[in-house]
């Protein structure tokens, strides 16, 4: 299948080539030329098909004419080798759980199966592929996590000095094998910066080859429509999946893009809740049809710190530039900083349930707007202990809460604490090695090239 650029004056790219590219050279954004439907019998029988199953099927859709189906369903299934599992938190409103990858986000899907679909597009190949990532904390992870111990590439991730958390730098850091970090002495901007440079600069391009991990690519964001088929089968498996409503706490519009293409396909969700921080740029088009981006505000929700959501050309390109039509199907919400804290605390104190910020902009906006005689589940997109100092904090400015609750189905809250899980508190344990760079292109071009 071919895929076609947002801003249509790019030619047509194979997989292969919209994967290794990641944007076209129009600087649009890649779609399938064409959507399948998965046939009604796939959604019937959905509730009685495992994980990988399901997303096997919703592989094949977009992939399977490109990749054969034993070293897809290899693919599918080295992916999801972890458990994505919906917790009930009250009567009709359930959290899915995307946290359960090595690096507890959910952006460990796509970047594992970007990681194995590029190595098998590239297997044979002599010349090592390089993938260059610019991160402010956690697609560097994940990205790094994904490609771990892959044969034939190297990554590279370029962090800023200082601006992301011990937790999320030891992610990076500690791996060793084919992830270097590079510690940037500069803010994200410069990070991204650099990487850019080098995409442009064709001499390093004829000496080394390159390429981007970064969420626009169709390897990454559309394995995430995954998750949505999961919680609908786990959904209808509880008989709660009549009028089903979900909600997406977002940022570039990545994950809830991959939700949209699953509907697109036929899985029978009633409407959609963007759950956004004070970054409202989606909520005003919603109000008034205008696309107008802007600067980002620092949030609690730092993963969701984007002022202008590069997946918005896409939502835009699947309803065919309708207005009216993204309006019936996605309503938009915006939750403040007060309230993602008061919401945690609410939450936990009614529940049990521990929400972290961004979850917690899910929970809000669609316990706020679920219907009576509607159900829904909301993403959960990390784990709270990514999170800890800012939750523990909220925890600890109201007294009488419960000092112990759950995480999922356990109990990981002890002494009004999160409880760091062992595979994340086994990164810090492990040995940092980080090169330091100026934030100058030269430097960072030399050094790449003494790497090769
Ligand atoms: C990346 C991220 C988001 C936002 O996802 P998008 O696909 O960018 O909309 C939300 N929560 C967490 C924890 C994230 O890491």
């Amino acid at each position: 299948m071919n895929w076609y650029s947002t801003n249509g004056k790019a030619p047509l790219a194979t997989l292969k080539k919209s994967v290794i590219k990641g944007l076209a050279e129009d600087r649009g954004l890649y779609m399938p030329c064409e959507l399948k439907r998965l046939p009604a019998e796939f959604f019937a029988e959905m509730d009685k098909m495992s994980f990988q199953e399901i997303a096997f099927t919703a592989a094949s859709a977009f992939f399977g004419e490109d990749v054969p189906a034993e070293d897809l369903r290899r693919i599918v299934n080295e992916t999801l080798s972890f458990d994505c599992p919906i917790v009930p938190v009250e009567d009709g409103i359930c959290s899915l759980e995307l946290f359960h990858g090595p690096t507890l986000a959910f952006k460990d899907v796509g970047a594992r199966f970007m990681a194995r679909l590029l190595q098998y597009f590239t297997c044979g190949e002599s010349r090592r592929l390089n993938v260059l990532v610019a991160t402010s904390g956690d697609t560097g992870s994940a990205v790094a996590n994904g490609f771990l111990g892959v044969e034939g590439i190297h990554v590279y991730v370029l962090y800023p000095k200082s601006k992301v958390s011990p937790i999320q730098e030891c992610q990076f850091t500690t791996l060793g094998k084919n992830i270097t970090a590079l510690e940037i002495d500069g803010v994200f901007d410069d990070c991204q910066a650099l990487v850019k440079n080098a995409f442009m600069d064709a001499e390093l391009n004829e000496k080394m080859r390159l390429t981007s991990a970064n969420s626009i690519n169709v390897a990454r964001f559309l394995p995430q429509s995954f998750y949505y088929f999961w919680g609908y089968a786990q959904m209808k498996r509880m008989g709660l999946a009549d009028n089903l409503v979900v909600c997406v706490p977002s940022g570039n519009f990545g994950n809830i893009c991959s939700a949209l293409f699953a509907a697109k396909m036929g899985l029978p969700i009633q409407r959609f809740i963007a759950a956004n921080n004070r970054n409202d740029v989606f909520y005003n088009y919603l109000q008034t049809g205008r696309y107008e981006p802007k600067a980002s505000v620092q949030t609690l929700a730092n993963a969701m710190d984007v002022g202008d959501p590069s997946n918005f050309a896409r939502v835009y390109e699947l309803y065919g530039k309708d207005y009216e039509a993204i309006r019936r199907s996605i309503s938009g919400a915006v939750v403040s900083d007060g309230t993602i804290r008061r919401t945690i605390r609410d939450c936990y104190r009614q529940t049990g349930y521990l929400l972290d910020p961004h979850g917690a902009c899910g929970y809000r906006a669609l316990k706020d707007s679920l219907q009576p005689g509607e159900t829904g589940f909301f993403c959960e997109t990390a784990h709270p202990a990514k999170f800890k100092d800012t939750v523990d904090c909220i925890l600890a400015e109201e007294a009488g809460l419960p000092s112990s609750g759950r995480i999922g189905a356990s109990a990981e809250v002890a002494d009004g604490k999160v409880v760091i899980p062992a595979r994340l508190a086994a990164f810090m344990q492990g040995k940092a090695e980080k090169t330091p760079l100026s934030k100058h292109y030269e430097e960072f071009k030399n050094y790449l090239i003494q790497q090769r």
